[in-house]
């Protein structure tokens, strides 16, 4: 990585607010969480998509600090005694990178992203976007991925091929393409070559989310193409893929 900006990836922006973060408690300035207002989410009666979307800002707003808590307290656990980011933490470490919970930090975020890593500020939990530990588990899986081939392979991210390698491979590796979480979260269920599309479909919607590639998913979908074969085989630093 060279120069002092390097490019973001999947909207790590929010890490670069860690100097606002502060031990004093944020005042909610949302509208009244109260019953009325959640039911009316749940069932959508009187909701507008504006009204819906400032609901969900609200709720994000509201439980920050419960939603931290349980977020820390998960990566915490992990760290501890999951076995696929204890294997991880101790691979970058291997390749003089040092992950710890001062450099894995929940925060909430406004994008529809689970995590995210930054060559210097290290990796993000989303904890308004993460449902319970075991997807907590994935997303560090994946961003650790991303971590060792920053380390590893001296990754440039600007590079649309090398940062698509990376998304391929944490997609691989990291879990998140398992067959019963994709059946379960997502209704995506084929026998066929499951993992592969799964794979492909996840790496091509993190490239686009690059900000100069604007969400464009044909343009990820061709760059995504170009590298598949070469870094799905490369499941470095695991012997073959976990699922
Ligand atoms: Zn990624």
């Amino acid at each position: 990585m060279s120069g002092d900006n390097p490019p973001k990836v999947e909207g790590t922006a929010s890490l670069d607010h860690e100097s606002s973060v502060s031990d004093s408690k944020p005042v909610y300035k949302g509208k009244p969480m109260n019953f009325f207002r959640h039911m009316s989410a749940i069932t959508g009666y009187g909701m507008t998509p504006d009204s819906i979307e400032e609901y969900r800002r609200d709720f994000d707003d509201y439980y920050a600090d419960t939603m931290c808590k349980r977020c820390e307290e998960n990566r915490d656990w992990l760290i501890q005694y999951s076995p696929i980011v204890r294997f991880m933490m101790d691979q970058v470490r291997e390749v003089n990178g040092n992950l710890s919970s001062e450099n894995i930090k929940c925060l909430p975020c406004s994008k529809d992203q689970a995590g995210g890593f930054h060559p210097k500020y290290g990796i993000l939990l989303c904890q308004n976007k993460l449902r319970d530990r075991s997807h907590t588990e994935d997303t560090m899986a994946h961003e650790m991925v991303h971590a060792y081939d920053h380390m590893r392979f001296k990754v440039d991210w600007a590079d649309f091929k090398h940062l698509a390698c990376s998304e391929i491979r944490a997609s691989t590796l990291s879990g998140e393409c398992r067959p019963y979480q994709e059946w379960m979260v997502r209704g995506q269920w084929k026998f066929l070559r499951h993992m592969e599309s799964c794979v492909r479909r996840r790496a091509t919607l993190s490239v686009s989310g690059h900000p100069a590639l604007k969400g464009d998913l044909e343009a990820a979908g061709k760059i995504v193409d170009q590298v598949f074969e070469s870094c799905y085989k490369d499941t470095r630093p695991f012997r073959e893929v976990y699922k």
